[in-house]
């Protein structure tokens, strides 16, 4: 397999991506992906979908997965890989997890109103169409308000972390979040590392029951990887990664632009056998 051929993180309308499920497993197929896991904030629905239309493009194997967010002291995004979205208990915790966002975006959209900038509630639900809802429905809302021209400028001036309109989570720990992976038959791999710098953070991870770090990451220079690289030996990880496609016009519409080594499919098939 050659490089760029695998994506094992991208994101769809039904949490904060702005293409359809269809619509990116057809932009796979263009893409010339071999290998793709849909990865929506707190949702598999996405990925179902997909799934329900797999002889569409019968050559793209489809891995599923889920992305949610760990609060609190170790607060980071974990992947979740080979999940089984048939699992009742998993969909009602994802259920629940989806709600706790919808509330820290109802706070979000309180603080804007204090800041002098009205946005109804409402018209976040309506952006999210149905779709596990995050901060960049609420940066939609602002750009539909005419506040600001697009989800970047709404996150530099308002919703990222610390920013004036920002809310912090307040839902499970990531001990939490990894187990309910586990439980649901899956591999908790840690998004990003980049975003959280901490090596202690990575520690207790690993103690908590973490199997994988995301190494092949758009910002990951080549330094990066190869420090990453190291960790995922010294802990017994398996390396993978993604572009964390989220579509056009988003900032992160790059879908297969990560190059995924072959052997991360296979490393997880075999990390199977550790859940
Ligand atoms: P939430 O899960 O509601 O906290 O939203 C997280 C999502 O917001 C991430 O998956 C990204 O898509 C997006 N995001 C987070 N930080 C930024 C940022 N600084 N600029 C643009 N988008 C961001
Ligand atoms: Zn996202
Ligand atoms: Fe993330
Ligand atoms: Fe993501």
């Amino acid at each position: 397999m050659t490089p760029g051929r695998i994506d094992l993180h991208t994101h769809t309308a039904a949490s904060d991506g702005t293409l359809e499920p269809l619509a990116l497993f057809d932009l796979a197929s263009e893409t010339g992906l071999q290998v793709l896991s849909v990865t929506d904030h707190d949702s598999t629905a996405g990925f179902e979908a997909i799934l329900c239309q797999r002889d569409r493009h019968p050559r793209i194997r489809l891995i599923p997965g889920v992305e949610m967010n760990a609060d609190g002291e170790f607060s980071c995004h974990l992947l979740g890989y080979f999940v089984n979205v048939a699992d009742k208990r998993f969909q009602a915790r994802l259920l629940a997890f989806r709600e706790m966002r919808n509330e820290r975006c109802r706070a979000m959209v309180q603080r804007l109103e204090g800041l002098g900038y009205p946005i109804a509630f409402e018209k976040v639900v309506a952006l999210a169409n149905g779709g596990s809802i995050g901060r960049p429905h609420v940066a939609d809302a602002l750009i539909e308000a005419g506040v600001t021209s697009s989800r970047q400028e709404a996150f530099d001036r308002f919703l990222k972390k610390d920013g004036p309109a920002y809310v912090e989570g307040h839902g499970p720990g990531a001990a939490e979040i990894i187990r309910v992976i586990r439980e649901a038959g899956g591999i908790p791999v840690l998004a990003h590392p980049s975003y959280y710098t901490s090596e202690d953070l990575l520690r207790r991870l690993v103690d908590a029951g973490l199997l994988g770090l995301e190494v092949f990451y758009p910002e990951h220079s080549r330094n990066l990887k190869a420090r990453y690289l190291e960790m995922t030996r010294h802990y017994g990880l398996v390396a993978t990664g993604g572009s964390d496609f989220h579509g056009p016009r988003t900032g992160r519409s790059g879908l297969g632009s990560v190059s995924v080594p072959d052997e991360v499919v296979f490393d997880l098939e075999s990390a199977r056998k550790r859940v």
